[in-house]
């Protein structure tokens, strides 16, 4: 039997698994589910792949640990034959340091502690996640794989702020996310169209996090989020790119605390900020308010202008690739950026955008525009069957 693999996503009020078996080619998916809501009332959610899907109440609040446990609880009953080999976790943050996936040991733990404060909303959920399934599985591998690792290696301009240089030197740079997204697609756009996958590629990554990845050989060049996964495109409940200066008002003038501030940024801004309505692209869509379709216009806008810089970061668009929950799934979206980028020599298929096909360019589009869903949980497997050695696995 092949070795067994389980991936943890563990977030603020969640903590998502999926089992795959560490198959030669590629990871096979078997099941994947989440125990949603913990700080209130938790579900436990589960879809089998060919098979039936569950979804339960567990009672009251559950606390991340106790969330894991019961995770793989279920796993072992539901699976009894499932040995598993090693556990990949997905973690925000890897600093300077870490550029690939590592397995796990103490003092690997103690250095992505430091990291707390460069992502205090993501990094604490991931490492609980990690202390929670060493204490279950004390003897399997667990291995770590970074959002922030696909793009480690930017030029100086890429990955700098105009602070002086010693803050540079502190490591205070521009990191970007979404790293794990960035690389799957990477990989499936090498599978789907080789030539155009070599050349300068652009992906939007727009889901509630949103931000966009120019890569030229599949490697990632430039990013649109930086220190923080506040910069960039507006998203769901995050504002994007801001003036510093207008953040200095609100600390000085207006007497605003860090606390009040980060929750403004994190958590009441983007498209719940500009619409008073919903974080939910799909809510926006439904609703006829003058501010909802303010802040749907306000994301095309941005997502299009912040395509068109990090065209001249790479020199010319040889492909576009949306990707994640609204790049995926929401046709308006990406009719207005695309059309907004008709200059580049982009244009739509209305029929095949309006059913999210797999290319959504008309056949006179000089760039090759697709909608690839993303999978990070698969990547992450990925990893961590490489990273412990279990890469000829299957057998
Ligand atoms: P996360 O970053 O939490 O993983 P997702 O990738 O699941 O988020 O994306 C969530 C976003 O995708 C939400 O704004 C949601 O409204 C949007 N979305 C999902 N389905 C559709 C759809 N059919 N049309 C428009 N937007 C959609």
């Amino acid at each position: 039997m092949a070795d067994r693999v389980v991936t943890l996503n563990a977030g603020s009020s969640s903590v998502k698994f999926a089992l795959f078996a560490a198959d030669a080619d590629w990871p096979r998916l078997i099941v994947t589910g989440a125990i949603e809501g913990l700080g209130a009332k938790p579900r436990f959610r589960v879809d089998v792949v060919d098979g039936e899907a569950h979804d339960a109440p567990l009672g009251r609040k559950l606390t991340h640990r106790r969330a894991i446990a019961a995770i793989f609880e279920w796993i072992e009953d539901a699976y009894p034959a499932a040995a598993i080999s090693a556990i990949g976790h997905r973690v925000v943050h890897g600093g300077l340091r870490f550029s690939a996936p590592v397995i796990v040991d103490a003092e690997t733990l103690t250095a992505l502690r430091e990291f707390i404060p460069l992502a205090p909303l993501h990094q604490p959920h991931n490492l609980a996640g990690i202390e929670g399934a060493c204490e279950a599985f004390p003897h399997v591998p667990q291995v770590a794989c970074f959002d922030t690792a696909f793009h480690r290696g930017h030029a100086f301009v890429d990955d700098a702020y105009a602070l002086p240089y010693s803050y540079y030197e502190r490591g205070l740079r521009r990191f970007g996310f979404h790293g794990l997204s960035y690389e799957y697609i990477a990989r499936r756009l090498r599978a789907i169209d080789p030539i155009h996958a070599e050349g300068g590629v652009i992906v939007a990554h727009l889901g509630n996090g949103a931000s966009l990845c120019a890569m030229k050989g599949g490697r990632s060049i430039a990013t649109t989020m930086g220190f923080s996964a506040l910069e960039g495109l507006p998203m769901g409940t995050r504002c994007g790119e801001i003036d510093p200066g207008l953040l200095l008002y609100l600390l000085e003038s207006e007497g605003m605390t860090p606390d009040e501030l980060s929750h403004l940024l994190y958590e009441r801004s983007g498209l719940l900020g500009l619409s008073g309505l919903s974080h939910d692209m799909r809510a926006l869509e439904a609703s006829e308010e003058p501010r909802a379709q303010a802040a749907i216009a306000y994301f095309i806008h941005r997502t299009k202008m912040e395509i068109a810089a990090l065209t001249a970061v790479i020199g010319g668009l040889d492909a576009l690739v949306f990707t994640a929950g609204i790049g995926e799934r929401s046709p308006r979206v990406r009719a207005g950026v695309v059309e907004g980028l008709a200059w580049l020599g982009l244009a739509l298929d209305a029929t095949a955008n309006a059913r999210n096909n797999p290319i959504v360019s008309a056949s006179r589009s000089r760039v090759p525009v697709f909608v690839t869903p993303t999978d990070e949980e698969a990547m992450i497997a990925r990893h961590t069957i490489e990273t412990a050695g279990l890469s000829d696995a299957g057998r």
